[in-house]
């Protein structure tokens, strides 16, 4: 009786995974390289196992996907998101809504997010373990959404950007996340308590930040040996570090204490950006909410003291770009998206180009190969080759020569499954 169990369990064990066919009108392989033409993408197992001509015969038993009138590209990456957050919501919702029901938030946003094209986010600041609990949900296979790296909650100093303030101190006490420091060790031991929750990078605002109730100006935060401390004790626990920075000085401290990247970079100098050339940072410039917060000026949706710094830097909009670039800087594709509705993450690309003087292929490199490289995920995602995962976008136009096209993304498939 029991071997019988055993074997009809063995009939019932799986078939052999299923081989599915993409046909495809043009391939772009690596932004940076020119396209095949008609080509078939194999796919086994959520893996490329081979781009063939559109010749060769396929596989027999294979599902075919046709997409042979539209260009594929490798999977978007957005360096910078708040998947467990919706826009506009006013401030104090923060007393009211729980941990907990920010995790139905990010799951719907990540949803949403892959749908348009994004196949990788980093998650830069969620409430508690809200971000993990969002990524591991899609990891298991229990929910759609792109491969998630998550943060948690923000470093921050006492009353600064990633701290709670607006309310009365006793609100504020009640809804502190443990998330600020003071001086190397506690920040150090921070950054140990964020591994140990399962953060797969660390992120801290090297600045005051806009769109929180501090007006403590948008410059330089931490102190240098602060920032020397988290930067050091995160790379030794093999995770890398993102700096928030807006303010000039804020953004050279945070490049020379060895970041990995500078988020939003609005106030990027010429000194600024010669540091983070020379430690090898790249900035994620973070341009679209620049578009969404001045649609709400002076339409109440912001307090006084947040409306005075979003006037004093809507004019910076993609000069963090041509100043990093000139200063031989690296630019990774981010959007901070929650700031703004998730699923317009692409719109990005055509603000780069116009205000930050980028080509569309310049943008494409950025969220792709440029981005996987910033992650630490270069032999994972990023290129379309067999062994990579089977991240795959489809445009009608050539996303190479138009950037607008990453905001019209047609087709999805993140590790082998189509997102719909
Ligand atoms: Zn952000």
């Amino acid at each position: 009786m029991r071997i019988t169990l055993i074997a009809a369990l063995l009939l019932a064990s799986p078939a052999a995974a299923e081989t599915i066919a993409i046909k495809a009108g043009r391939v772009i392989t690596d932004a940076a390289k020119p396209a095949l033409g008609p080509s078939t993408i194999i796919v086994t197992d959520g893996r490329i196992t081979a781009i063939n001509p559109a010749s060769a015969p396929i596989t027999s038993g294979a599902r075919v996907i046709d997409q042979s009138t539209r260009t594929l590209s490798p999977g978007l990456i957005d360096s910078h998101v708040h998947l467990t957050g919706d826009p506009g919501l006013p401030f104090w919702r923060e007393a009211v809504d729980s941990a907990e029901l920010s995790v139905a938030y990010g799951l719907k946003n990540a949803r949403i997010t892959a749908k348009a094209g994004f196949t990788t986010v980093r998650d830069l600041g969620s409430a508690r373990l809200a971000g993990f609990a969002v990524r591991d949900a899609i990891n298991s296979g229990m929910f759609p959404g792109p491969r998630v790296l998550a943060a948690g909650a923000a470093l921050s100093i006492v009353g600064g950007h990633g701290d709670v303030s607006g309310f009365a101190p006793v609100v504020n006490d009640a809804l502190d996340q443990g998330n600020t420091c003071t001086g190397a060790v506690e920040c150090a031991a921070r950054v140990r308590e964020a591994s140990q929750r399962g953060a797969d990078v660390i992120k801290f605002t090297a600045t005051g930040g806009v769109l929180s109730q501090q007006g403590r100006g948008l410059d330089q935060h931490f102190t240098d040996d602060e920032m020397r401390a988290i930067v050091s004790t995160a790379h030794s626990l093999g995770l890398k570090v993102a700096a928030h920075a807006h303010g000039p000085r804020g953004i050279e401290a945070a490049a020379r204490a060895g970041v990995d990247s500078v988020e939003h970079g609005s106030f990027t100098d010429e000194a600024g950006a010669k540091a983070l050339a020379a430690n090898k940072g790249w900035l994620v410039p973070t341009l679209l909410p620049f578009r969404a917060t001045a649609e709400r000026l002076g339409s109440g949706a912001y307090t006084p003291v947040v409306e005075a710094k979003v006037r004093a830097i809507l004019e910076r909009r993609g000069k963090q770009i041509i100043a990093a670039r000139a200063a031989g800087a690296r630019i990774a594709f981010g959007t901070d998206a929650g700031v703004f509705e998730h699923g317009r993450n692409g719109q990005e690309a055509s603000d780069m180009v116009e205000f930050g003087g980028m080509t569309a292929r310049d943008v494409l490199i950025s969220a792709t190969t440029g981005a996987a490289e910033l992650l630490g995920l270069s032999s994972e995602i990023g290129t379309l080759e067999p062994g990579k995962a089977a991240d795959i976008i489809a445009t009608d136009g050539d996303p190479t020569a138009d950037a607008k096209q990453l905001a019209q993304v047609k087709w999805v498939m993140a590790r082998g499954k189509v997102i719909d």
